[in-house]
């Protein structure tokens, strides 16, 4: 195969109390990228897009994962890879694990598939390192297996796909600027033991609820008592779209990643709806653009569209 080009789906990390550990991949927005083999060693990026990311291999997420392995392979392999982006960068919906996932599975693809998944979400976390400073999977892992993952352990890699019933998702993002490190910055370093109780009684609730198909349970799990009471400061408007969501039905939600993204879960799609207006209405009166996704989760993950 000498080409291939994958759809890269947006995800949804620190699922609420699942803090780094759970993750979801949505339907929409999704990257596109184009990966051609080349016969030398060496990267080469084009931008399809208006958000300028760098085309030097080492600075943008997809190089790096690019490059990593051909590291691995040490033979005179290459790759040229045209990325289009939807996903706005630093939107909290997994821009950068989008490019990361997409570059390792569509690399993947045109080698003849010598990788297992493992090995292609330990080439991608190369990439996440890069746009956080941290090795972290719970975007990755969504993106690339699709659906509902739980991350139970980076070293050794554990990554446990979770069913999960066909909720839908609203999202949104607000056009402000929330930096990654400066999310990360503000959390505190000890918990109280009750708070640790009542959270890992909600991860428990959640992944229980997601398995039984229990929207109820799933409702009353998505609860943070730790990261959002800290985080959601930096969000305008974060608690009243939480309660006037919860108020038109939706199940419950939270930050996206480390933000400014919000979502909620809903039911169906008239819950979903409603849920997109309340946040609309919010951001109206705070005079904040934003944009607003109403999508379900993405059982598929990672997609490989077209090769030849
Ligand atoms: P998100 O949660 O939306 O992925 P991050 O802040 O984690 O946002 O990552 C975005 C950062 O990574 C930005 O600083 C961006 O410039 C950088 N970056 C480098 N290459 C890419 C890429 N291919 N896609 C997205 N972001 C990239």
């Amino acid at each position: 195969m000498k080409n291939v080009k994958v759809k890269c789906p947006g995800t949804v990390a620190n699922l609420v109390c699942g803090f780094d550990i759970l993750g979801m991949a949505l339907h929409e927005p999704n990257d596109i990228m184009r990966f051609k083999l080349l016969d030398e060693p060496k990267v080469v990026i084009i931008n399809k897009d208006e958000f300028n990311l760098p085309t030097e291999p080492e600075k943008n997420v997809a190089g790096v994962v690019l490059l990593s392995i051909m590291e691995k392979l040490g033979d005179n392999t290459g790759f040229e890879v045209e990325i289009e982006k939807h996903i706005k960068p630093g939107s909290g919906i997994g821009s950068s694990a989008a490019s990361a996932a997409g570059a390792a599975v569509g690399a993947n693809h045109l080698l003849g598939n010598i990788f297992s998944n493992d090995e292609i979400v330990q080439f991608a976390m190369n990439g996440e390192k890069l746009a956080s400073g941290v090795k972290h999977a719970d975007n990755i892992a969504p993106c690339i297996l699709g659906g509902v993952t739980l991350i139970r352990s980076i070293h050794p890699l554990d990554i446990i796909p979770i069913p999960s019933p066909d909720l839908y998702v609203t999202v949104v993002h607000p056009q402000i600027e929330v930096r990654t490190a400066d999310a990360r910055q503000i959390l505190r370093k000890q918990v109280l033991l009750k708070d640790a109780i009542r959270q890992w009684g909600n991860i428990a609730g959640l992944v229980t609820g997601f398995l039984k198909n229990d929207h109820d349970l799933i409702g009353r799990s998505l609860e943070d008592v730790i990261i959002e009471p800290v985080r959601s400061i930096l969000i305008p408007g974060f608690n009243e779209i939480k309660s006037k969501c919860k108020e038109a039905g939706a199940l419950g939600g939270g930050i996206s990643g480390s933000g400014p993204s919000v979502f909620m879960l809903s039911k169906n799609e008239a819950t979903a709806k409603a849920t997109e207006q309340v946040m609309k209405d919010v951001y109206d009166r705070l005079g904040i653009e934003y944009n607003t996704y109403v999508t379900t989760i993405n059982k598929k993950g990672v997609e490989i569209v077209s090769g030849e």
